[in-house]
């Protein structure tokens, strides 16, 4: 199928591993050759967002994992809309400094400056603490949401999600475009929500490390190492664009 609109996670997906890679922008070329649009669904935070918008071949991006939508808007200016209101934002406030009273020594990331509608905590924070699993507690006791990304722990309050955004975002700014008309790429347990509810996902070979642990995978899996991250994006548009 020839989608309409291609949503990607970032960190994994269209990186390979922690690096930018060129294959990133033979992506860009492919789908802008064929008039694709090119959406980043991530948890990294808005600020990231706005990166993107200001240096690449992007218009919209949702980003802290469906917490907000970034796109130009008809002055050309970088807008916002945010998908939870400000009561669970200063929730949210709350809860982070909780954590950090609860759990000596934790730190929220480096980025969670330029969050607002989540926070995070680095993976290897807490696999060096050893408190993985008492965080996820404790957020379950406080009825705070989370997920893991490749890199993160990512909290918040409120419902969203990468594929409530992803509707929300066709029903609002692409009038008449379906979500079986567009396709999906991720290699992560925070992209299971559109594994779930999108009909063409695609995963990239690197998700075999989390496959066993979602419960919804992605429709096509790809395999080997020249399917990794980027690679895997752009051999699978290659084939369906051909
Ligand atoms: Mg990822």
């Amino acid at each position: 199928m020839r989608p309409k609109i291609v949503f990607s996670d970032f960190d994994g997906t269209l990186t390979l591993g922690e690096s930018l890679s060129p294959i990133l922008f033979d992506i860009f070329e492919i789908l802008q050759k064929n008039n694709i649009k090119l959406v980043p669904v991530s948890g990294r935070s808005i600020s990231w967002g706005h990166f993107f918008l200001t240096h690449f071949p992007i218009d919209t991006v949702i980003m802290e994992g469906g917490g907000v939508i970034g796109y130009h808007n008809s002055k050309g200016l970088i807008d916002h809309e945010f998908l939870i209101d400000d009561q669970e934002i200063g929730r949210l406030e709350g809860m982070a400094m909780e954590v950090r009273k609860e759990f000596r020594g934790l730190a929220l990331t480096a980025d969670s400056v330029g969050r607002i509608t989540d926070r995070a905590i680095e993976l290897s924070v807490l696999s060096e603490l050893g408190v993985k699993s008492e965080v996820e507690k404790f957020w379950d006791k406080h009825g705070v949401s989370h997920s893991c990304s490749n890199v993160h722990m990512n909290f918040w309050c409120g419902e969203f999600s990468k594929i409530k955004a992803i509707n929300y975002y066709l029903n609002k700014f692409e009038d008449g475009v379906k979500l079986e008309e567009c396709m999906f790429f991720g290699d992560s347990l925070n992209d299971e929500s559109v594994f779930k509810g999108m009909p063409y996902t695609v995963g990239v070979s690197n998700i075999s490390v989390v496959l066993n642990q979602l419960q919804h995978k992605p429709k096509v899996i790809l395999e080997g190492p020249d399917n990794a991250g980027p690679r895997g994006v752009l051999n699978h548009l290659s084939n369906v664009l051909k």
